[in-house]
């Protein structure tokens, strides 16, 4: 699950990681009120989307950059207006781009340096890493392709927790020293903890600032958390924006489904996430393309495969359907029923080819030959995935 940009602030705010002071806004009167309250005439108006690459993005309208430096409230308001209810589209957002529906103004700094500081979880040592480079503000990945010695990574033990040898060595490498030095260290303890404490999978603040004065300030913040650990959270979970997310997974998610939507045409429908792997290269092996990654998992209703095979059936790029179940726990009996059930609904008008195995599998079979409803069988998954790709082709 990722957040806005306005509500990592809160986070930071909660545990001691300094950053300008800012508000969100959803029209262009709450934005000339937020920046009134805000007050002086050095502001910074971004829009709130969960993708990085704002600054350098383009709206959909041909208004350039989702970053900008209003001097009044009164042109906060106008920009404001010039975001909202638009698409934005950045490197990061694929061309669909994404709807600006809210925007954060905040204090605009003056920067001195701008520095990249994000603590990841590493997955070949299994601990996780702070990553930190001199050249923020930039594309971390164009640092990283062109000049990775400017990129450093600090492993941190999971148990033992960040040391102070290591953040001091961070530090040296950011060529912090004295004060900001200081500065820096307070800051990267309470980011390890707010990552540690929050189950984060991902933090990254990109820039990292230095200020003339001499302060050491996070500009912007990209979280990520841990979706399996989300049951500790519910003030994070409340933070989430289901409008930023494939409708397809949030209808998944509200079902206990593992869904991914992916771009291909033809659905799957599965049981354990090994065989949906190894039903989605089998397509693919066969020269189609999978639209989605689901697993119904062992213990699923017959509510949740028919909510399953909605989900499926209302997605308009789905041209075929392929149900691979190899019935163990999962009763193939429950897979027809919900099938049927779904099928009862929604109208079927695209290929389906169903390969059952396992529990139940005779009752399964006889369920859906006893029904009207037009299924090609299969008997193994190489059978399976030949006829669906043919069946999608034809
Ligand atoms: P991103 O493009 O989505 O990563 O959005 P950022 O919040 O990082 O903003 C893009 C760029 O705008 C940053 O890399 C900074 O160079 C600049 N920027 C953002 N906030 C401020 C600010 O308060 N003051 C100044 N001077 N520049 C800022
Ligand atoms: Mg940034």
């Amino acid at each position: 699950m990722n957040i806005h940009e306005y509500q990592a602030k809160e986070l930071f705010e909660k545990f001691g990681v300094p950053s300008p002071n800012g508000m969100v806004a959803s029209t262009a009167e709450e934005a000339v009120a937020a920046a009134n309250a805000i007050g002086g005439n050095d502001l910074v108006i971004k829009a709130q989307v969960h993708a990085g690459g704002r600054g350098k993005g383009t709206f959909t309208n041909g208004f350039k950059g989702g970053v900008h430096f209003p001097k009044t409230p009164a042109e906060a308001g106008d920009l404001a207006s010039k975001m909202l209810g638009q698409t934005l589209v950045t490197h990061q957002t694929g061309e669909a781009g994404r709807l600006v529906s809210k925007v954060m103004i905040a204090e605009a700094a003056d920067i001195s340096r701008e520095l990249y500081l994000a603590i990841l979880l590493d997955r070949e040592t299994s601990q996780p890493v702070i990553v930190a480079s001199t050249e923020g503000g930039m594309d971390i990945e164009e640092v990283a392709e062109k000049t990775p010695e400017k990129l450093v990574r600090q492993f941190v033990h999971p148990l033992a927790g960040l040391q102070p040898y290591e953040v001091r060595k961070l530090a040296g490498a950011l060529e912090l020293s004295g004060d900001q030095a200081k500065q820096f260290s307070k800051l990267i303890k309470n980011l390890y903890k707010l990552f540690i404490d929050c189950d984060c999978d991902m933090v990254e603040i990109n820039p990292l600032v230095v200020t003339p004065t001499g302060d050491v300030l996070a500009l912007d913040a990209k979280f990520g958390f841990d979706d399996n650990a989300l049951y500790r959270h519910p003030e994070i979970v409340a933070m989430r924006d289901t409008s930023e997310e494939d409708p397809r997974e949030v209808e998944a998610s509200t079902f206990d489904l593992n869904y991914i939507g992916l771009d291909g045409n033809i659905a799957c429908l599965v049981n354990g996430a090994g065989l949906a792997m190894a039903t989605m290269d089998i397509i693919k092996h066969f020269g189609g393309d999978p639209a989605n990654f689901l697993d119904v998992g062992g213990g699923a209703t017959k509510e949740q495969v028919s909510a399953a095979f909605k989900i499926i059936l209302s997605d308009p790029k789905v041209e075929g359907i392929l149900v691979n179940i190899f019935g163990g726990i999962m009763q193939c009996d429950i897979i027809a029923e919900g099938i049927l059930a779904a099928a009862a609904e929604l109208e079927l008008n695209i290929p389906l080819v169903v390969r059952l195995e396992g529990t139940n599998v005779a009752l399964g079979k006889k369920l859906i030959a006893e029904s009207d409803l037009a299924v090609i069988g299969a008997d193994n998954l190489n059978d399976a995935a030949k006829k669906i790709v043919a069946a999608v082709k034809g």
